[in-house]
């Protein structure tokens, strides 16, 4: 079902008007009232009435992560403090959070994408909506949980945390809808299967996941072990929060971006340049819609690009393909780049299921070591010998020199001795030395 037919489906030349609209006016508004902006288009010498197309998105100066710390707390809202009527701050593990307010009608329209988002997943008024998203400062509860409401659906506002209730919860309220962080989702059926419970025979029937990178191939086995379907849901608090891309049930091939709200583009993470559609690069996102705090060319940082081929689905919002990492996460090992999702695709292919795993890079003399640990699963642990995990560790090295060409220890560990996530996950430990 579509949420909001009119606009999920304007078509492309309407949008476009609609944008350059939106766009002169979230200018007007920021040049007038955030002294940041102000100094930044004085800076390049552009001011809001030259901007007459949407080709002249390029011309405005981009907004950094940087920039909204810079203004911690208050210093990039563009509205008075009395019209603010919630705060939420970024999850951010470096450095100073960054905090972003919201008018009401900032969150209207929030629950709105958000309610477009889980039409898109394939769910209506009727369905139970188990939302095991963190609530709090952090985004991702809270947003689902206004456009379950919206949706008119019934939301269960769990939060994330005691999986085993969880389990428990699942089983005996019946939802037909998860929402959480896809390695939340695999924990979960850990535990249910602990528990002796298998989700497969619950009424669950759809995912909504998001809120980290995940693959293909971690869809297929979340899909297979729970029984149900799973889409890829994406945001970030600074631009909104969750909703801000869906994919859709129908095509499940890359998520529609709400393009009545924000303006994407797609730019080369070291030079700035804007790249064409179809190219991987960063995405950088500019609020149409936003009063509290508008952005202007937001840098996301995230790794993805912009497919404009209509949809089966029929909404003609473009869609961004799946998120394939952040440019700052990385990982330049002995001069090859390697991105953590790349090296869990490959555990999945070679394993046939999503393991748990964690990657450590460290220094010996120059080198850069690449040290993989990866779970036995139990049926492995009771049944394998030494001489076969030997094997096994061999043949994942070999994959991955033949696949990203770089070498790699990997170490087999037993079951359960990895750290579980309850929101984000965090694999990866880097100990080199930052430059
Ligand atoms: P936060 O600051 O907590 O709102 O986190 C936002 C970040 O989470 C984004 O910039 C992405 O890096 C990541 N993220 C959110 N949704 C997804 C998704 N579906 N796939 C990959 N990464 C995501
Ligand atoms: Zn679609």
């Amino acid at each position: 079902m579509i949420f909001n037919v009119e606009k999920e489906t304007l078509p492309r030349d309407e949008l476009a008007a609609l944008q350059l609209t939106r766009l002169k006016n979230q200018c007007e508004r920021v040049y007038a009232n955030v002294p940041f902006y102000r100094k930044a288009f004085d800076e390049i010498g552009v001011t809001p009435a030259q901007i007459s197309s949407l080709a002249d998105l390029p011309r405005l100066p981009f907004t950094e992560k940087q920039d909204l710390r810079d203004g911690y707390p208050y210093q990039m809202f563009a509205v008075p403090k009395d019209t603010i009527v919630r705060l939420h701050a970024s999850s951010g593990t470096t450095g100073k959070a960054t905090v972003v307010g919201h008018t009401q009608r900032d969150l209207d329209n929030w629950a709105e994408m958000m309610a477009r988002s889980l039409a898109a997943a394939g769910l209506t008024s009727l369905d139970l909506i188990h939302n095991a998203f963190g609530y709090g400062l952090f985004t991702g509860g809270l947003g689902v949980h206004c456009g379950a409401e919206r949706l008119g659906a019934t939301v269960i506002p769990v939060s994330g945390g005691g999986t085993k209730r969880q389990v428990d919860l699942l089983r005996d309220f019946g939802a037909t809808a998860l929402t959480c962080t896809p390695s939340y989702a695999l924990y979960l059926y850990d535990a249910a299967r602990e528990a002796g419970v298998d989700i497969r025979e619950l009424p669950l029937r759809v995912g909504v996941f998001g809120a980290e990178p995940w693959t293909d191939e971690m869809r297929a086995d979340i899909e297979r072990k729970l029984g149900i379907s799973a889409v890829n849901v994406y945001g970030l608090s600074e631009v909104m929060g969750p909703g801000v891309a869906q994919e859709c049930a129908v095509a499940k091939c890359g998520m529609h971006l709400y393009e009545d709200h924000f303006l994407p583009e797609i730019i080369d993470p070291v030079t700035g340049d804007v790249l064409p559609p179809g190219a991987v690069g960063e995405l950088v996102l500019t609020t149409l819609t936003k009063e509290a705090v508008p952005l202007i060319r937001y840098r996301t940082r995230d790794l993805t690009s912009l497919d404009y081929t209509p949809c089966a689905c029929g909404r003609t919002h473009v869609r961004i393909t799946r998120i394939l990492g952040r440019s700052d996460d990385m990982l330049i090992i002995r001069g090859v780049n390697v991105f953590p999702q790349q090296i869990e695709a490959i555990l999945i292919d070679m394993e046939g299921i999503s393991p748990h795993y964690e990657i450590e890079v460290s220094k010996a003399g120059n080198l850069d070591n690449l040290e993989i640990k990866v779970e036995f699963s139990e049926a492995m642990f009771v049944s394998d010998e030494v001489r076969h995990i030997q094997n096994r560790e061999q043949r994942l090295q070999k994959a991955i020199k033949d696949y990203l060409g770089v070498t790699a220890k990997v170490r087999l560990v037993e079951p359960q001795s990895l750290r579980r996530f309850e929101g984000k996950s965090s694999r990866v430990r880097d100990l080199r030395e930052k430059k």
